[in-house]
């Protein structure tokens, strides 16, 4: 490989329904801590989806992604009134675009039994049927102990992971005693910031959003597990995510290299591993960690996943991306209007 080659990047947590957020109308008011921003924010947005909606915010979560590299993304769906069918119509949005994903929609009891039971059958659903994917689940604080077990359940029936988000605030301090008797190595841990005891599963450091959300820092170099980066949802530009995550070790420990932030970026590939066959020939050289934690801006030129050149001078050879914007802003405005 040139020193302009790299390996398909991987985005390690991402949301994809929330591409059409950014812009939206504010809340109702300021949200002051973790679970009002959930309450104010997110679970406003993804109770207005409907399938229409996360097609069009997964094609532009998508193109952003190839766009910058990312031949993969392990995404966490939420739409509690559009669940049957979602993670298909999200699966079919990536791969028009030409990027892999891994599915999981987002277990919870926070719409009460059947809105548990509903997310559990679509995770089934897509399963079954073949598709690529994880067991979601929201987070230990909007599940009951009886949703675990059958979320954890339902992951080892289909022999997969689980995709939950741990102890992201300190709301949810109480995540590693409720995870502990169910957790396995293949479980994907989103965030772990607050995470009070060791749990077996890969942990997905998103650094930007921690900051965003003021929950604090994971101190991902101080965990015993795999680590690997996310976006949770704020795009899929890995570069920038490695850049912020290097910046936020720095700080807190000034001996601390890029190297380290690095292992995190091709972690994610142990997620995804075919993303380890993909290529992205890049504007800058070399790509090396100690260039690209200083310099912003760099970019792919040609992108290829499974041995096709899905990206070709910077642009996708799938897809129109004009368009998808353009359809993107359409369903955007009609998901606001029912905010
Ligand atoms: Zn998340």
């Amino acid at each position: 490989m040139s020193g302009a080659v790299t390996p398909g990047l991987v985005c390690g947590h991402h949301h994809l329904y929330s591409a059409l957020a950014r812009g939206m109308p504010a809340p109702p008011r300021v949200p002051t801590c973790f679970t009002e921003i959930l309450e104010l924010v997110w679970w406003r947005l993804d109770a207005a989806l409907d399938l229409e909606m996360i097609r069009w915010s997964a094609m532009l979560g998508a193109l952003e992604a190839l766009e910058r590299g990312t031949t993969a993304i392990v995404d966490h769906h939420a739409s509690p009134n559009a669940i049957e069918g979602s993670l298909s119509v999200i699966a079919e949005a990536c791969e028009a675009v030409g990027v892999r994903v891994v599915c999981a929609y987002e277990v919870t009891d926070r719409h009460g039994p059947d809105g548990a039971r509903r997310g559990l059958e679509e995770n089934d659903r897509f399963l079954r049927a073949g598709g690529r994917g994880l067991v979601g689940a929201h987070a230990c604080l909007t599940l009951s102990d009886a949703t675990l077990e059958a979320v954890a359940g339902l992951a080892r029936d289909h022999d997969v992971g689980v995709h939950i988000h741990v102890a992201e605030d300190p709301a949810d301090a109480d995540a590693g005693a409720r995870l502990a008797p169910h957790a396995r190595s293949s479980w994907l841990l989103a965030h772990a910031v607050h995470l009070d005891r060791e749990l077996p599963g890969t942990v997905a450091h998103n650094p930007r959003s921690n900051m965003n959300n003021a929950v604090g820092y994971a101190r991902p170099q101080q965990l015993p597990n795999p680590v690997v980066l996310g976006t949770d949802g704020i795009g899929a530009d890995m570069l920038e995510e490695f850049r912020v995550a290097y910046a936020r070790l720095r700080e807190s420990d000034v001996t601390a290299t890029p190297e380290t932030a690095w292992g995190w970026l091709e972690q994610g590939r142990d997620l995804v591993p075919e993303a380890a066959d993909d290529e992205v020939v890049w504007c800058y050289e070399p790509m090396d960690p100690w260039h690209l934690a200083f310099t912003p801006g760099v970019g792919p030129v040609e992108v290829r996943v499974g041995g096709e050149v899905v990206l070709a001078d910077g642009r996708p050879t799938r897809v129109d991306p004009l368009e998808i914007r353009a359809r993107a802003r359409e369903e955007a405005q009609r998901l606001w209007k029912h905010l």
